[in-house]
């Protein structure tokens, strides 16, 4: 006789529970991510019909399969064209793209940008472990100077992008960045990011013990935490060109970009352009 689920926890309502467990190593970060944004989904009172989740390739890009929406697990690199043909067919559904930074920024980082500049209506949580976790933890281009991946054992000679000043320079209407640490504000963020029409960046520095930590001295969850605690500073509208990852110096998170003024979006002059056209 099969064995009927019982629901045992808050989140169960909105994750495939047939498919569980998930494949998240112990102490991983992106569990905590998730957990927060489901928050923000309740406290946006989003429904969950009108919401569609689309990720890349990588750990993080799990989370399309597990979430009970309507949700994409698309190409490595590729979550934004998705999540841009998407949002151009049905301007009525919220369109999260939910990703790592080696899918978003390293291979996808074009798309990424001009998605930014076009002022496309998505939201893009991008969680941010300074490595490649899911191929074996390779250098990426949020890798911070001097660290170790398994693509640089004498560590990282480049520099990392600084991604808040990326996308409030491409033109982003909304940026933050949090640590999987601070949940509360983090759920806080989403949530008044899910309000704000346009593009909207956050992104979530997250422990990957597995691949990066225990190559950079915190080999466990824990001292990742702990790090993130003793050596994150929360500055509000701190110049998003002055919060570069620089090892030795405070991480600093916060909201940098928050448009008031709303800005036309993508689809928005396609569909006038449409409704221009089809008149002649
Ligand atoms: S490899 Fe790293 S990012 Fe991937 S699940 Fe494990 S801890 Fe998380």
């Amino acid at each position: 006789m099969p064995v009927k689920y019982v629901e045992s926890h808050i989140w169960d309502k909105y994750l495939r529970t047939d498919r569980l467990p998930h494949i998240w190593c112990p102490g991983c970060g992106i569990g905590s991510v998730l957990s927060a944004f489901l928050q923000a989904v309740e406290k946006a009172n989003i429904d969950p019909k009108k919401l569609v989740v689309v990720s890349g390739i990588g750990c993080t890009g799990r989370v399309a399969g597990y979430i009970k929406v309507d949700s994409f697990h698309t190409t490595h690199g590729r979550p934004i064209p998705f999540a841009m043909g998407l949002k151009l067919a049905r301007p009525d559904l919220h369109v999260v793209v939910f990703s790592g930074d080696g899918d978003l920024v390293t291979i996808g980082g074009n798309h990424l940008i001009h998605a930014a500049r076009r002022n496309v209506d998505i939201l893009v949580i991008c969680v941010n472990n300074f490595n490649y976790g899911m191929t074996g933890g390779q250098v990426g281009a949020t890798t911070p100077e001097g660290a170790y991946t398994t693509t640089t054992p004498y560590g990282n000679p480049e520099r990392p992008f600084n991604l808040p000043y990326l996308l409030a320079a491409a033109g982003a209407v909304y940026v933050a960045r949090w640590t999987s640490l601070h949940v509360r504000r983090l759920a806080w963020s989403i949530t008044e990011a899910f309000q704000k029409k346009g593009f909207r960046f956050i992104e979530v520095l997250s422990p990957c013990p597995t691949a990066y930590g225990r190559r950079n001295r915190m080999p466990d969850a824990l001292e990742m935490l702990k790090f993130f605690r003793d050596n994150c500073e929360i500055r509000d509208f701190a110049d998003p060109k002055e919060v570069d990852i620089v090892p030795g110096k405070k991480i600093i998170l916060g909201k940098f970009v928050d448009i008031a003024e709303e800005k036309k979006t993508f689809e928005e002059k396609i569909y006038e352009l449409i409704n221009k056209y089809r008149k002649v």
